[in-house]
């Protein structure tokens, strides 16, 4: 991964907005937002103060945020095991802020966000980076092991994981957990998708097993599981002693997240079980619907149970196994924008696939694969 002067998401949102494509590219909804949060918004907006909450969040918040883990995840938390912070992105900052020390090492797992690696480098941490097996996307517990060394002070794993939307299982979580205890290593896990699981696979948290429990960070994000990605509020979830870790360094990031948002988010978070069924049945026929479009018109997806986003493969759709050259032939000639799965390696890269996003009305997934379906014509 080159530092690029700007993500592979803002790079590929602006040629959206250059040639008039449809945005299947950075991950956010085109749907009507959910009126329960806005309404929540407006009348904290105008009924709380407006000014510097507590440093790690307001009570409400927090506390919010371990009952929603306990009633969706049977994990047992309390408000001491949570830092409200300014999304999610901000809740990884301030988690390998406080973890990593120079010449650390850390193992990233491959395909990554973009923003683990430059954090990790920011403190001076040395990356040692394995890689998902696709197209499973298994996590290669022998590379795992091998990549142990007596400089590794910890993990970042990602489930489900962007961009390819597969999920860690807890016989997965337990071998890294008896690999974090024999090493005294940290798991710093990236949950954000954690409400986005549409094929009924178990969504399972480094905090859930034993071995892990007082070693692990979960970071969520309200933008994620509400619809709104601009609310940039989120959280890290762990032992109470790293909990306030990490709030000693969210302290110098951002200091405190909007008031309003984290109220809203607080009321949000309470919503009866039925919301959140009906949001992720929404969702899930938007995802059925841009993968029968794509399989009618002869692509092959591969499978993914959580996420805003498809996996296109490439060669199996009869496409160049070249990504990145793709995705700016796709947003120009084609008209819709993609993110290249290759632009999630630091090393390395696989190039045989396209991240699509799903999350827009039904309409604009079927003009997208009609577009799609036409270009494609010309691989005969
Ligand atoms: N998380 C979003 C995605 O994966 C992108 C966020 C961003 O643009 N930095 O598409």
């Amino acid at each position: 991964m080159k530092a690029p002067a700007t993500t592979i998401f803002e790079h590929m949102s602006g040629l959206a907005r250059e040639f008039g494509a449809i945005n299947l590219g950075q991950g956010f909804p085109e749907l009507p937002e959910p009126p329960e949060l806005i309404a929540a918004a407006q009348a904290a907006l105008a009924g709380h103060s407006n000014q510097y909450p507590p440093m790690r969040g307001i009570p409400e918040l927090r506390s919010a945020v371990a009952h929603y883990y306990g009633r969706t995840q049977g994990l047992n938390l309390s408000a001491d095991n949570v830092v409200a912070t300014s999304g999610g992105t901000e809740a990884l900052a301030a988690s390998l802020f406080a973890l990593v020390a120079p010449d650390d090492e850390v193992i990233l797992v491959q395909p990554l966000y973009d923003a683990y690696l430059p954090l990790v480098q920011w403190v001076g941490g040395v990356a040692k980076v394995i890689s998902l097996t696709p197209p499973e996307w298994t996590l290669p517990l022998d590379a795992l092991a091998a990549a142990i060394g007596p400089k590794t002070r910890g993990i970042v794993l990602n489930t489900p994981n962007n961009p390819v939307g597969t999920m860690l299982t807890r016989a997965e979580l337990e071998a890294v957990g008896a690999l974090a205890q024999a090493h005294d290593l940290w798991v710093l896990c990236d949950e954000v998708w954690e409400a986005m699981v549409f094929d009924g696979t178990e969504h399972v948290s480094p905090l859930a097993i034993p071995t892990l429990a007082s070693r692990a960070i979960k970071v969520g994000s309200a933008g994620k599981i509400f619809s709104m990605t601009g609310w940039k509020v989120g959280w890290a979830v762990a032992a109470p002693d790293l909990a306030a870790r990490i709030a000693a360094r969210h302290q110098f990031l951002t200091f405190t997240t909007p008031p309003a948002l984290q109220w809203a988010a607080a009321e949000g978070l309470a919503l009866p079980d039925s919301w959140f069924d009906a949001q992720r049945a929404r969702y899930a026929g938007l995802k059925a619907r841009l993968v029968h479009g794509l399989e009618a018109a002869g692509f092959k997806v591969l499978p993914g149970s959580g996420t805003w986003f498809i996996t296109v493969d490439l060669a199996a759709s009869g496409l160049p196994a070249d990504d990145a050259a793709l995705a700016e032939r796709l947003v120009r000639e084609a008209g819709v924008a993609s993110i290249p799965v290759s632009a999630f390696y630091a090393e390395a890269p696989e190039t045989g696939y396209l991240r699509l996003c799903f999350t827009k009305e039904e309409v604009v997934l079927d003009e997208a694969v009609a577009r799609l379906a036409r270009f494609r014509e010309q691989f005969g």
